[in-house]
């Protein structure tokens, strides 16, 4: 599995973090691609910690870019101010050879999913729900999918979506799941298999140090 663009859907918790760690990783990228419809707004500065209060109002593909440009402007990225939806997914998803779902939606993450393995492309996914984050990568035709592992996704009900956004999502549990995403594609770049391939990371922010894969 050579992977040599990435798409990372979603510029928010799980996204920056992802999104900087790749960056990091050096400057072999051929392409990435990052995607989100919102503009950064005053309550992101404190944990997406990339975009600065001019930011305020600018998409936040277009801040990142402007970012990661900066400090790695060896760093190819495509970007696209639009949401990921059902009219868009399967092209986009075609043009790149493993996706980073950093989204927090239970249905673009079921979008992620169904349409990475119809394209037979390999993703991570990443929730976080209070103090709990997941990982759990995706390899269509080998190991288990979103759909299999989660009856209905963790975040997928209106109560639990409710007391997400009440709560607001810890950062720090946002900042491990999103760099372990990165890991996740810079495995699969190196041709090397993903370590969450199959399996499910659970990082338990609430009590003494509990990191779980299963
Ligand atoms: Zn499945």
């Amino acid at each position: 599995m050579a992977t040599e663009r990435i798409l990372i859907v979603g510029l928010g918790g799980l996204g920056v973090p992802a999104l900087w760690a790749l960056a990091r990783a050096g400057a072999q990228w051929k392409r990435l691609t990052i995607v989100d419809p919102d503009p950064v707004e005053l309550s992101n500065l404190a944990r997406q910690v990339i975009y600065r209060s001019r930011d305020t109002g600018t998409p936040k593909v277009e801040a990142a870019a402007r970012w990661l440009v900066e400090r790695f402007p060896e760093v190819n990225v495509e970007r696209h101010p639009i949401a990921l939806e059902a009219s868009n997914a399967a092209r986009l998803v075609a043009a790149h050879d493993f996706v980073i779902d950093a989204t927090d939606s239970p249905a673009a993450k079921f979008l992620i999913n169904d349409t990475c393995i119809a394209a037979r492309t390999p993703f991570v996914y990443g929730g976080v729900v209070g103090m709990t984050g997941q990982a759990m990568t995706v390899i269509p035709g080998e190991t288990a999918c979103i759909r299999c592992v989660f009856e209905t996704p963790p975040d997928d009900n209106e109560n639990e979506i409710q007391s997400c956004r009440e709560a607001g999502i810890v950062g720090p549990v946002a900042g491990a799941i999103g760099e372990m995403q990165a890991e996740e594609a810079i495995r699969a770049w190196r041709a090397q298999t993903p370590l969450l391939s199959g399996k499910i990371l659970t990082y338990d922010a609430s009590g003494p140090a509990r990191v779980r894969i299963a």
